[in-house]
Parts: C-alpha cells; structure tokens; sequence
C-alpha cells in the first residue's frame, strides 16, 4: 500500500519542535493581551469575493496564490490566504463598530493558505498571529501596533530584525503619485508583466526584487516628495511616538505591501538571518478597506507576524527557548497491583495541577525508566509490591539522583512542595 505524505509545500510540526511554535504564538499574543486586544476567530475559508475585492484583484494574493473552488452547493470559496479582510468582515457583521468603542481592538492566531512556490520559509501552508485595530485614526495606534510587534520578538529573545517603516499617502495625495510613477515607469524596459503591474499596481514595482527592475528604479519619483500635508504630520506623530518608546526603524521610501487596502503607515520586520525570505512579519493601516467591502469608512491599522519565519528566525539566531519540561513527575509501577494505585495516584497529581505521566505499555524497569528519563521530568515514582506493603513510594530527584521513601497518602503534598 501506498504511504502517504504530507502536500507539497506543507509540513508537519511534531514534538519536540512544535513547542516552539506554541511558544511563538503565545510570545506574540502575550502582549497584545495585555494591550486592550481580544481574540476573534474567523473561518478557514470565505466568500472568494471578500478576498478579491479586500485584497485586490491585481495582488499576486488573489491573481495567483489563492485557493479558490466551488462547493456542492456552487459558492465560489477561497481558503483564507490572509486575516485581515476576514477580520474586519467579521467586526462589520456583528456590527462591532456601532457599539460606541471605536478602536475595535482584535488578534487572531491561525493557519493561512497561499499557492506558492514552495521554498525555505515560503509554504503553502503557515501560520500568522494578528492584530487590527478596526475604526479610528489615531497615529498612537499606529505606533501602538509596532511597538507591541517589537515588544514580541525581543521577548523571544530575538534580536537581529530590523523594523522597516514608510507612509503610503492616502487618497489625496497617493493618486497624484501613482501618476508620476507611471509616468516614469513608462520610459523603462520591462517586460510585459511589469508593465501590466505598472499599469494596475505601479507602486507594487518599485518593490520588485530582481536587479535590472532595481538598477532602472534609480532616480524614480519617491512617495516621501508627494504626500500631502496631513499625511506628513501624521507619519511624523508616528515616528516620534515610536522613538520615544525607544523602538528604532529605519525609513525605507521603497517600502510598498503586497496588498492594496494598504494607506499611510506601512512597516515591515525583516530578520537578516532568512536569506530572501525576510519578512517575518508585515502591515500598516488600511483605512479605505471597509468600504471597499461594502462597509462604512473605518480608518484601521493591523499588523500580521509570522510564526513559520518567526521560528526560523529563532534558529538563524541560535535563540533557545526557555521551555521547561511540560512533565514533573513521571511514575514507574512494578507489577500489577503497584500500576493499580499508582495510575490512581497520577490522576491524583494531575487534577491537583502536578503534570504528571505514566510508563505504559506493561515495560520492564530498565525500559521504564529510559520513558521516565526522556520524560525530561524532575521526579520519578517508583513502587512495586514490597513498596506498596510498607504504604510508601521510591521518590527519585532525578536533577541530584537522591531517592527516598515518601508515604504513599502524603505524595501528592510532597511533591508539591518540593516543586514549588
Ligand atoms: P513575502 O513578501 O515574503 O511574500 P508577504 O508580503 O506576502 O510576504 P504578508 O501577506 O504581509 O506577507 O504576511 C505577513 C507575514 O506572513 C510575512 O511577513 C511572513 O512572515 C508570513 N508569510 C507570508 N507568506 C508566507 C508563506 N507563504 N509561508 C510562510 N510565511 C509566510
Ligand atoms: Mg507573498
């Protein structure tokens, strides 16, 4: 029979390595927590339609990454290849933003699904923890937004990303530009796609990362020339609030997003240890999202990080994680009788909040003590019937080695103890 494996461009994640992700994700939640942010969770899939007109049509997201299909029933679906959209979707059906309390602050934490060219840290399957901060434009949430990210990462122990930041214009003075840019793009020697983008998506351009689109980009019109008042000021509130939170960026004018909801503040993280897979996480305000969705104008900024890149950035970085050993007390029972009481008594550890764990599977002492060792926990239990006869267990500290008779009603209350 055949074996099978997983899709291509997929992975599994599998202990011991998937405590990492765990960890990644909480380290990237534990803050926005405790930020005035709450959860929401949206489907795996939506309405094609959501993703096409909030993401864009001419988005590589939409034009040729996304998983769309038809059900039985012949709705058009596409697998979520991003949150932002689904977010705000959600908040504007249950009418969050007519409640009075605007900012609308969300995160989210789930699996996203793009058809790309499978490679180091670039899936068709990875993971993402959000956050958006739906309907008030307020340059404090902007700066909110990416000093939590950076709050996140240094948490980690991250320290080698670097935090790139620019200001898109919004709808006065970004068209003005765009027209400047085509017109400049016009003269150039690009191939036919380019100059197809250049006609739907000409600020998408300068963020194309072959050289001879680069070399030709020299001396194009730059956005920082054109915005317009209200724009500056606001990207300069944004910057200065950040800097007095002592978080450093660099200005990078180039910097444009894949997506096309994108006004104003725009910031990318990029580790330098992942080659060009760099971005470990992306975002800015979209404040013209909402109604290209059929909502009321909602200015919004949100960000979304990615664990995938995250952990390989973790890696690149030689960054351990500081996970302790998820069990404490791992039991060993000789004979039939012993396993008896002692199952009863790793029930009783662990509904006293003790993680606590079992040799299954009938193994001799030698075998089971091999288990309690990968275990990685701190105490083992070891009884067997002569034990049992006296009323006491073998309490083993497996950090010193020293083993010493504990009174079997008295185990749970020693341990805890000591532990603590
Ligand atoms: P890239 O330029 O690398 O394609 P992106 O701009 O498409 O990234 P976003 O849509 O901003 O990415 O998503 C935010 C983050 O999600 C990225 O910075 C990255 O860390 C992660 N991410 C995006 N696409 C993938 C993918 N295919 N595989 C793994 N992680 C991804
Ligand atoms: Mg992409």
């Amino acid at each position: 029979m055949a074996t099978f494996q997983a899709p291509k461009g997929t992975y599994d994640l599998i202990p011991p390595v998937s405590v990492k992700y765990l960890a990644v994700r909480e380290a990237i939640a534990a803050p926005l927590r405790n930020s005035g942010y709450g959860y929401i969770e949206t489907p795996g899939f939506e309405d094609v339609g959501l993703f096409a007109r909030g993401v864009g049509e001419s988005t590589d997201i939409v034009s040729k990454e996304m998983y769309a299909f038809e059900t039985k029933g012949g709705d058009q679906l596409a697998l979520r290849p991003e949150g932002t959209a689904s977010v705000l979707r959600a908040a504007l059906e249950a009418s969050l933003h007519k409640k009075g309390n605007l900012p609308v602050k969300l995160w989210y934490s789930g699996s996203y699904y793009r058809y790309e060219k499978p490679q180091a840290g670039r899936y068709r399957h990875f993971s993402q923890v959000g956050a958006e901060a739906i309907g008030a434009e307020d340059p404090a949430l902007d700066a909110e937004l990416i000093i939590l990210a950076d709050q996140a990462y240094r948490s980690l122990g991250l320290r080698n990303f670097r935090i790139l930041l620019n200001s898109l214009g919004d709808k006065e003075c970004r068209p003005v530009y765009r027209e400047a840019l085509q017109s400049f793009l016009s003269g150039l020697d690009l191939d036919e796609e380019t100059v197809r983008r250049a006609e739907i998506n000409p600020l998408r351009v300068l963020d194309d990362k072959r050289r001879d689109v680069q070399k030709q980009l020299v001396g194009a019109p730059m956005l920082r020339d054109y915005l317009c008042d209200a724009c500056k000021a606001y990207h300069e509130e944004v910057r200065a609030l950040v800097t007095a939170a002592g978080v450093v960026f660099e200005d990078d004018e180039k910097l444009v997003r894949g997506l096309d909801y994108y006004t104003r503040t725009t910031f990318e993280f990029v580790h330098d240890g992942l080659g060009s897979q760099s971005a470990v996480g992306g975002g800015g305000r979209y404040d013209g999202l909402s109604e290209m969705i059929g909502g009321p104008a909602l200015p919004s900024v949100g960000w979304a990080l990615g664990v995938d890149r995250t952990v390989l950035a973790l890696e690149a970085e030689g960054v351990d994680l500081d996970i302790p050993a998820s069990t404490s007390v791992f039991a060993v029972a000789l004979g039939e009788e012993a396993r008896r009481v002692l199952f009863g008594k790793v029930t009783e550890l662990r509904r006293a909040g003790v993680a606590a764990d079992f040799s299954y599977g009938g193994k001799g002492l030698k075998g089971s003590m091999k288990d309690a060792n990968r275990s990685g926990a701190r105490f083992t239990v070891v009884a067997g019937e002569r034990d049992l006869a006296e009323g006491v267990v073998q309490l083993k500290d497996m950090e010193s080695g020293e083993q010493a008779p504990v009174a079997l009603a008295d185990l749970v209350a020693t341990v805890q103890a000591r532990l603590a």
